[in-house]
């Protein structure tokens, strides 16, 4: 669904919130050449207890942090990103929907050193439902490993989310659709299971979870973390450190995709090797279920995951 056919109509932008449609920049914008702006996504979900932004602080501490390798100084502190963000889901009467901030070197002169170039800062929201399709949560996806490879943290920072990675996500992922695939996943320079264009990745063996480590060019995933913690909760055991060959994702009993948009998608298929039974596996569906529950019902040991707007 295009924004045009969305009920929203305010975007906050340098400090102000502006008419959708005069969100604009110059298109000699430093960021819009060279890919250099750091982003977050965020959803908002509608609790029991009234709509509630969830792991805000995290990730506004990678914003920040995202930032960082580029000297990108976002000018608007914490408290201010905050309240502009509830700010635009009260406005807007949004219950539940999709947070996007983004900050970005802008307009001023384009040679590739951003010196001059001040910062641009904004926040969006919209409502997003289910990232990987209808059934997806369900059935779970079919997905293609991706003859891209991520790059390596020794080329870019691939902890931060930063915009111009994305072109790696983006030919990944049409790549598997090209090919009737829902998603990709891509391997790492050395070859082993890295994640998803937009997803981390879990396997499970055995009755045990396994999930690559954050050196192997992965991104930090709030969802990955906060999966880790109720699986970990759970009672299960939760290898974060892994390193996955390509292989074992034929033979792996489950696999799943974790993100703020896919939230906790199953996998059923990879290349045309089906996974397990071909269906959602029981691991896979009791952590997708806690995980759905605790956003539905806040249970007071994740309080601190929940910020209300
Ligand atoms: N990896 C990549 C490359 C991503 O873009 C995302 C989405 N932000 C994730 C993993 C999942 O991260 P999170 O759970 O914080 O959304």
């Amino acid at each position: 669904m295009g924004f045009d056919e969305m009920d929203v109509d305010t975007i906050w932008m340098d400090g102000e919130f502006v008419d959708w449609e005069d969100a604009q920049i110059h298109v000699l914008t430093h960021g819009l050449h060279y890919g250099t702006g750091i982003f977050e996504g965020v959803r908002c979900y509608d609790t029991e207890n009234g709509p509630a932004l969830f792991r805000w602080d995290a990730h506004l501490d990678r914003f920040y942090q995202s930032g960082e390798p580029y000297e990108l100084e976002i000018g608007h502190d914490r408290e201010e990103l905050t309240e502009a963000t509830m700010e635009l889901i009260r406005r807007q009467e949004l219950e539940s929907c999709y947070v996007r901030p983004i900050a970005f070197y802008g307009y001023n002169s384009l040679g590739v050193s951003p010196t001059d170039c001040p910062t641009r800062t904004a926040i969006a929201c919209w409502p997003w439902g289910t990232y990987l399709g209808e059934d997806a949560l369900e059935k779970g996806v079919e997905v293609m490993v991706s003859s891209w490879r991520k790059h390596s943290s020794s080329q870019i920072p691939t902890n931060a989310k930063t915009t111009g990675l994305y072109v790696n996500s983006m030919l990944a992922g049409e790549e598997a659709r090209r090919n009737g695939y829902t998603e990709a996943i891509v391997l790492d320079k050395e070859g082993y299971v890295a994640e998803g264009p937009g997803e981390n990745i879990f396997l499970v063996r055995d009755g045990e979870l396994f999930t690559p480590a954050l050196s192997q060019s992965i991104l930090d995933g709030i969802t990955r973390q906060s999966v880790i913690e109720v699986a970990r909760d759970l009672g299960y055991t939760v290898h974060d450190q892994a390193t996955i060959s390509r292989g074992e994702l034929n033979t792996a009993d489950e696999l799943f995709f974790t993100g703020t948009a896919a939230e906790v998608t199953p996998i059923k298929q990879v290349d045309n090797v089906e996974i397990g039974s071909g269906t959602r596996g029981p691991v896979t569906e009791e952590i997708q279920q806690t995980f759905f529950d605790m956003l539905e019902s806040p249970p007071e040991k994740y309080d601190d995951w929940f910020t209300y707007v």
